[in-house]
């Protein structure tokens, strides 16, 4: 993998890249989020998934008598999870990453939902 970066292991949030972009995929019954994309640290790429219930409220319904959560807005907080080792990281840590910490912004909904 010659694209990781063997950074010492530091938690701190790096500033993002404007060129980076990553893949904010929502699943089909919307509570599940995948962030995709490439660690501002260490360079590899990220996989990080988030379940949108505990990310928010998600009783507001829009009347319609839908079951899946709107559409999350905002930012979805991601961690660097790429199993690289890293010097310093503590044996304790549950990170499994270089310890970079960082937003990924949620792309608007798509044609057929408002917010
Ligand atoms: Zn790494
Ligand atoms: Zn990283």
């Amino acid at each position: 993998m010659p694209d990781h970066v063997a950074t010492d292991f530091r938690e701190y949030e790096p500033p993002v890249p404007p060129t980076d972009t990553f893949d904010v995929v929502r699943s089909e019954d919307g509570r599940w989020y995948t962030v995709t994309g490439p660690c501002p640290t260490c360079r590899a790429t990220v996989v990080f998934r988030v379940a949108y219930g505990v990310l928010g409220p998600t009783k507001r319904l829009l009347g319609r008598g839908r079951r899946a959560p709107e559409p999350l807005t905002g930012s979805i907080p991601v961690y660097c999870q790429c199993g690289y080792p890293h010097a310093e990281r503590p044996p304790e840590s549950p990170d499994s990453g270089c310890g970079a910490f960082w937003e990924v912004p949620v792309p608007a909904p798509g044609p057929g939902t408002s917010t």
